[in-house]
């Protein structure tokens, strides 16, 4: 006979934990809880082992996840944590426009809250994860960030003094100081794996989590889908390790990524037009900035700021916000005595969520597909104009020369809009709460419910949506 459980919840990434969090600091002692995690526990330092040569696990590749006959790839960790292990760890909040694209620009999908309605979550989300930021930000804040901000580089000083709240040290989970069992940031700029673990992982941040007595945890346990009856699910399926179980529940939350939620609703029955539909994420391109007589040096991470020049205004009506990253990853200039008068800058631009672009079943249940044709001409647009914007704003530098990559990056990581949130079933998947429109017992966490996405990176907010998601549905 299947087991029966208060809370199933499905993943053990950001999504899933900072729920579960919540959950478990409100929910009696004698609640039973299964997660299930579709892939295995590579502890960290395993993880630091195998890649000095002297280990030997061999973590399961996203790409083998899911099948597609895009050119485009989708990168997360399908194992515990998610892509807490490999993110590098940039955590600027929206702006308040961002929840209003349709209504301030004409263009995308309003979102069914507003700025403020977070506020205080992304404050303990940055409590959480030990952000450090800076003092001044263009989105507002009441109290500062909890660890110091990280050293700008000599050009972004000068940046910093021209665009002052437009330009800041990069709000990031690289610590800048010591905290906990982690290290502080010494910009080695190999995050994908931070050899002194100083950037937040859900291991080195919310695993004892895992160990709570209420807490049952399940390691390679794919969930396949919810049975519903009634528009409430009763049981989820899964496969465990070759074997299909099943379990029931009284709730269920997915946490599983944009790719997963959207496929695990599909294969419940769930006949919204608007499930998978969207996939999207932001859109990069790297820039070169030589300087004449200017050497740029210092900078205490490996991205050292957040431009918000390109971000926000009127632009917006005819083409994509950017946010400008700039990068201290190690570089010189191949021209003797001018070793650093340079700067590598990545201009990040949002996409609009088109509905042709998405995640769809395959004959495999444990396989989705992805179609993916192309992201919109809104960013486009954006990307066309950025050798003026960059004249424009950069201008007043000894810019020697200016290479712009001629393409963007394959990915930047983040996988979107694939269960979008909003007001109706007729223009979205789940509600203001992430509750679902039709199975009311079922929440959706992630970036998979932004219903427009921004330029800037998804994982702040969407820890900040769980916790508000835990208190809303939980009360
Ligand atoms: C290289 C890289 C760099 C990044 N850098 C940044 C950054 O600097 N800033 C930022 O904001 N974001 C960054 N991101 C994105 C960020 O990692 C994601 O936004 C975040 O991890 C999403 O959290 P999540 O919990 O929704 O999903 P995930 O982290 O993908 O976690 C999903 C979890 O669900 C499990 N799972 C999936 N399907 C199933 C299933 N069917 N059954 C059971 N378990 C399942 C997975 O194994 C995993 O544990 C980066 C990502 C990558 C890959
Ligand atoms: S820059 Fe280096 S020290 Fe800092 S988080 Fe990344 S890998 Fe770790």
């Amino acid at each position: 006979m299947p087991e029966s459980y208060d809370l199933v919840v499905v993943g053990t990434g950001f999504a899933s934990s900072f729920f579960l969090k919540r959950y478990l600091e409100n929910a009696p002692s004698n609640q039973k809880v299964l997660v299930l995690e579709r892939g295995e526990m590579l502890p960290y330092l395993d993880r630091l082992k195998a890649k000095q040569g002297t280990g030997n696990i061999d973590p399961r590749k996203a790409g083998s996840t899911y099948q597609t006959d895009s050119d485009k790839i989708w990168v997360f960790d399908p194992n515990f944590g998610g892509s807490s292990n490999c993110w590098t760890g940039c955590t600027p909040r929206f702006l308040p426009n961002d929840f209003e694209l349709r209504s301030k620009y004409g263009v995308g999908q309003d979102w069914p809250i507003s700025y403020d309605d977070i506020g205080e979550y992304y404050e303990e989300a940055e409590q959480i994860m030990s952000i450090a930021g800076p003092g001044t930000t263009p989105f507002p804040k009441s109290n500062g960030y909890p660890l110091p901000p990280h050293a700008l580089s000599t050009v972004d000083k000068l940046l910093q003094e021209k665009y002052q709240e437009l330009y800041i040290s990069q709000p990031t989970a690289r610590a800048s100081q010591a905290v906990g069992s982690r290290g502080n940031c010494c910009s080695s700029s190999v995050c994908d794996l931070c050899p002194v673990n100083a950037k937040f992982t859900i291991e080195n941040g919310l695993g004892q989590l895992y160990d709570d007595d209420r807490v049952t945890l399940k390691y390679n346990a794919q969930a396949i889908g919810l049975e519903t009856a009634n528009d409430t699910a009763k049981s989820i399926t899964y496969v465990e390790n070759g074997v299909t179980q099943k379990a029931f529940g009284e709730t269920f939350v997915l946490g599983a990524n944009g790719v997963f939620n959207s496929h695990i609703l599909l294969n419940s029955g769930d006949t919204n037009p608007l499930t998978g539909a969207g996939i999207c994420e932001q859109i990069g391109v790297f820039a070169r900035l030589y300087y004449k007589g200017l050497s740029n040096v210092g900078g205490g991470s490996i991205i050292t700021a957040n431009g918000y020049m390109m971000y926000d205004g009127e632009h917006r009506k005819d083409h994509a916000a950017c946010i400008i990253e700039s990068f201290n990853t190690p570089f010189i200039r191949n021209e003797v005595g001018k070793w650093r008068d340079m700067s590598i800058f990545k201009f990040i631009f949002e996409d609009i969520p088109q509905n042709s672009n998405k995640v769809t079943l395959s004959g495999d249940e444990r396989i989705p597909n992805i179609a993916y044709e192309s992201y919109s001409d809104y960013v486009q647009k954006g990307m066309d104009q950025l050798p003026s914007l960059i004249d424009q704003y950069f201008g007043f530098l000894p810019v020697e020369k200016v290479e712009i990559d001629g393409y963007a990056q394959k990915t930047e990581f983040h996988i979107c809009s694939t269960t979008r949130m909003g007001n109706t079933s007729e223009d979205s998947v789940i509600d203001a709460n992430l509750v679902h429109h039709q199975f009311r017992n079922v929440i959706v966490s992630g970036s998979s419910v932004y219903p427009s996405i921004t330029p800037a990176n998804p994982t702040l907010t969407l820890s900040a949506l769980s916790l508000r998601a835990a208190n809303r549905y939980f009360g």
